[in-house]
């Protein structure tokens, strides 16, 4: 291993190469600390170049590779956990934006440019990236594609798979496949990017990508409404869908208990609603050009109000208040961590199904274990619900406890997804966490293919085993 090592050192310097524990502690643990690992090392290469060399030694001698982006993952797939030693490669050092093309609406950057990052140098550009999450502080462009991110504006411009044109990885052989196309039309056989987006760190190492910008909205309206019940919820975004189609960029739902729950957790957050309901809905709806749909979206919603759909409706007059609304959407997983042990879960059925998933796992849940508290949260307009069952400290002080807890949980919430015809991973994807629910739930014809193709990129299985598959 030492011979490694060394040759690792050489490849990156000395500088960029972590082998004292307390250096590599903020890289060996998951963002929910549910996953505490070990590294030989965390390589952080500067270079496409760098990365493929340190792939190339680690294929010589069968070590294991973890690629990190930001760290953020909610299924443990960035840590390096399990017997074999494994290096980290962290992508945090490649951060240029290589290209601007406007004409084309077109960015082409390094895959360790954190979201945030890219989504402003969209702006300075006068375009719009439109995939926003609640870690777009953190995480890294690579890391979304690798985990076909999702979050708040898939509604209208869809998931990280909508918005990837081209990319760049290095194999696990460490040879560099450059497929940086800007094109939107590519009809030559099988698109490799396909395979790479949601891929999970498991093919290779994602050093670069083209992305697709769009143009700025002119007028974005937050408004937070709140109902009665859930299928009140459904039956709002199908008439604001009638009304306003593709103006509609989120449409997010959250349950009172949740709703209350945030804002006990988060004294700084003012609660905007006279009048509380069962169900709140998170919406923003955009303008371009010189339209301004403030007007119809205030007759909409009086409209709803009088008809009873709608109990109480807030539309931001300031981006303060604007601020305010969305900060309360995005506390939410900080705000579920201060009250308990939580099992989430990351479910999509279609959109029409939402209120029987929702029914159905709160009955089994609480059939099951009273003393949980269960909460809803989600992308309902994506039909993207996370269900979250929290259970009291005390009672999951050992981890093997809460983990057969957790595993109980899972089964019911996964026994109602699959009769729904759902997934049990919308958006934050497997990762070490959902490997035994992915084989269980995963058609099998599917999961061949999945192995046949990990065997063929990868026959060494040196990308980060012990993740998706
Ligand atoms: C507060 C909060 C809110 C969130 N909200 C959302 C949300 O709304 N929607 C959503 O989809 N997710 C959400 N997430 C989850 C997470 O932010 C996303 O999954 C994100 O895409 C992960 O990016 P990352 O750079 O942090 O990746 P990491 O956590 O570092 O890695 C995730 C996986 O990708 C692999 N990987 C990372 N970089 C590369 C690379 N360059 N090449 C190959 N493989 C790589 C890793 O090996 C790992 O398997 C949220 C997380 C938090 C903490």
């Amino acid at each position: 291993m030492q011979s490694v090592l060394s040759r690792l050192v050489d490849a990156v310097g000395p500088a960029y190469l972590l082998t004292d524990p307390a250096d590599m502690a903020g890289y060996v643990v998951d963002a929910r600390r549910r996953y505490l690992g070990s590294a030989l090392c965390v390589a952080r290469p500067g270079t496409t170049e760098e990365v493929a060399a340190i792939v190339r030694l680690c294929a010589e001698s069968g070590t294991a590779l973890v690629p990190q982006g930001g760290n953020t993952g909610m299924c443990g797939g960035a840590t390096p956990v399990g017997a074999r030693p494994a290096v980290v490669v962290s992508l945090e050092r490649m951060v240029t934006i290589r290209d601007m093309d406007t004409v084309n609406s077109t960015i082409t950057v390094d895959a360790g440019c954190r979201l945030v990052s890219i989504q402003q140098a969209a702006e300075q550009a006068g375009k719009l990236f439109p995939m926003s999450l609640g870690s777009e502080g953190n995480c890294q462009i690579g890391g979304n594609i690798a985990t076909n991110a999702g979050g708040t504006a898939v509604l209208r411009y869809g998931n990280m798979r909508d918005l990837v044109l081209g990319i760049e990885a290095v194999l696990p052989d460490g040879r560099i496949w450059n497929g940086l196309r800007r094109l939107r039309k590519d009809n030559t056989g099988y698109d490799l990017k396909h395979l790479f987006i949601g891929s999970e760190g498991t093919l290779g190492i994602i050093t670069g990508a083209v992305l697709r910008l769009c143009s700025r909205p002119t007028t974005s309206i937050t408004v937070l409404a709140s109902l009665n019940d859930i299928d009140h919820v459904l039956a709002l975004l199908d008439a604001l869908r009638d009304v306003f189609g593709e103006r509609i960029t989120t449409f997010e739902a959250m349950s009172h208990n949740e709703y209350e729950l945030v804002l006990c957790t988060h004294a700084q957050l003012r609660d905007p609603m006279q009048v509380h309901g069962s169900w709140y809905v998170f919406m923003e709806i955009t303008g371009m050009g010189t339209e301004d749909p403030h007007a119809a979206v205030e007759q909409f919603l009086s409209h709803h109000m009088e008809y009873g759909h709608i109990l109480d409706a807030t539309l931001a007059q300031t981006l303060a208040q604007s601020e305010n609304i969305w900060r309360i959407r995005h506390s939410v997983t900080e705000a579920n961590l201060r009250a308990g042990a939580a099992v989430s879960h990351d479910t999509s059925v279609p959109v029409s199904q939402v209120p029987d998933f929702v029914r159905q796992s709160e009955y089994g849940i609480q059939r099951a274990f009273p003393e949980a508290d269960v909460y809803f949260v989600g992308h309902v307009g994506d039909g993207n619900i996370h269900v979250i069952a929290i259970l009291p400290h005390a009672q999951c002080t050992a981890p093997e406890r809460f983990a057969a807890l957790a595993q109980q949980i899972n089964d019911i919430v996964d026994q109602v997804t699959l009769t729904l015809a759902g997934s049990i991973s919308a958006e934050h994807g497997i990762g070490r966490s959902n490997r035994m629910r992915l084989r269980r739930y995963k058609d099998p014809i599917e999961l061949a293919f999945m192995d046949a193709i990990k065997a063929v990129f990868d026959p060494k299985n040196i990308m980060n085993p012990g993740t998706l598959l």
